[in-house]
């Protein structure tokens, strides 16, 4: 079950706006996409994950966090009891996949805004997570690379408490589970989210 219950009008505007994403043409990526990604998970006014971009396998599925970077992210919400299909709504920055999974440029994620605006606008959740670089840039004006502030609360649209964390593809490249290494401070935060997730109402 959903924390909160969201309500219809809201469901059917989110919906409203998968459908125009899903044949969007506002960024020349709207030519190269197999499929736009919307979102994942379940709508909710509690946690949202925002991500960067889809890569092979959200472009091939419509969905976002597929394939061993999505698998790595299920574990890691499962380790403290949250799960997408339960908790979790989960979008990206940009909607449609970069050609060779290059950076967004700056008129993509431009062009792409209104969706994520939508997004967040319409949920208003307590919680937000930044899910790599690419997410932090779009929140956190002229912000430090992720490893700079990974694991710090800050604020964020609509009264949000807003965290950056890393990317689960990051964590894939770096597997050591060594104190302080990546895997061991994703491990950290989860925790720290969910203490704050547990404390809100
Ligand atoms: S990336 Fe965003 S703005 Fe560009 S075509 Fe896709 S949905 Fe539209």
């Amino acid at each position: 079950m959903a924390q909160q219950i969201v309500e219809k009008e809201i469901l059917e505007i989110l919906e409203k706006n998968r459908q125009k994403c899903a044949v969007c043409q506002k960024c020349s990526l709207g030519k190269s996409r197999t499929k736009s990604v919307f979102s994942g998970g379940i709508p909710n006014h509690k946690l949202m994950l925002i991500g960067e971009a889809p890569g092979y396998w959200e472009d091939q599925k419509g969905e976002p966090f597929v394939g061993k970077a999505g698998i790595l992210l299920d574990k890691i919400f499962a380790s403290v009891g949250l799960s997408r299909q339960n908790d979790v709504y989960i979008c990206n920055t940009l909607k449609c996949r970069p050609p060779d999974n290059r950076n967004p440029l700056p008129e993509e994620k431009a062009a792409c805004r209104e969706y994520l605006d939508v997004q967040v606008g319409l949920l208003k959740p307590k919680i937000i997570l930044l899910c790599g670089n690419i997410a932090v840039q779009s929140f956190l004006e002229g912000s430090r690379g992720i490893t700079r502030v990974r694991g710090q609360w800050f604020d964020g649209p609509y009264g949000s408490k807003m965290m950056p964390i890393f990317h689960p593809s990051y964590l894939l490249r770096n597997d050591t589970r060594e104190k302080g290494g990546p895997k061991w401070l994703m491990w950290q935060d989860i925790q720290e989210i969910k203490r704050v997730y547990d404390s809100l109402s």
